[in-house]
């Protein structure tokens, strides 16, 4: 989606208000796709500040993951930000940052949207904070219930040596 500018550029306006949904099928996160299954919505707005624009606004979704622990598929919500000074097509190379250069006076705020989702995503993602995870000897979930594996809870580095002992 695109967003026109030329009333703000030219003060015809000095803010905009907006708020925006938009469908955005996923997003991509070091190789991984993470599903969205509801509309992305950016609420927020761009403004002139003596004549250079900036967007500030909030941006929410929620995907679908696969937690680390137990590999199961849960939602979680997505909350984004964007506080960001938008740039002309012909700025100097080095200001440039490809998701806010105006073009032809306008932006495409799905791109700002994606962008702020996927540097939102968390690094590790967890079901619950205390996910008790998979069992290592027999795969099951131990959310469930337990299994009847001997639980050793040495760490497998100590483990070696403990062997290297006996
Ligand atoms: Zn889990
Ligand atoms: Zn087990």
């Amino acid at each position: 989606m695109e967003i026109n500018l030329a009333e703000l550029k030219n003060g015809l306006k000095e803010e905009l208000d907006l708020e925006i949904e938009e469908k955005i099928e996923s997003l991509s996160c070091f190789g991984d796709h993470i599903p969205l299954i509801d509309p992305v919505v950016f609420r927020g707005k761009i403004y002139n500040v003596n004549g250079e624009l900036y967007m500030d606004g909030f941006v929410e979704s929620t995907g679908e993951f696969n937690c680390y622990r137990c590999l199961n598929k849960f939602h979680q919500k997505i909350m984004g930000e964007v506080h960001e000074k938008l740039m002309e097509e012909d700025a100097s190379e080095d200001e440039m940052d490809d998701y806010f250069v105006i073009k032809n006076d306008k932006i495409n705020i799905s791109e700002i949207m994606e962008n702020a989702l996927t540097l939102a995503l968390p690094m590790k993602i967890v079901c619950h904070e205390d996910c008790k995870g998979l069992c290592p000897v027999c795969g099951k979930n131990l959310n469930e219930e337990p299994c009847a594996c001997e639980k050793d809870d040495i760490d497998p580095r100590l483990a070696k040596l403990r062997d290297l002992l006996q």
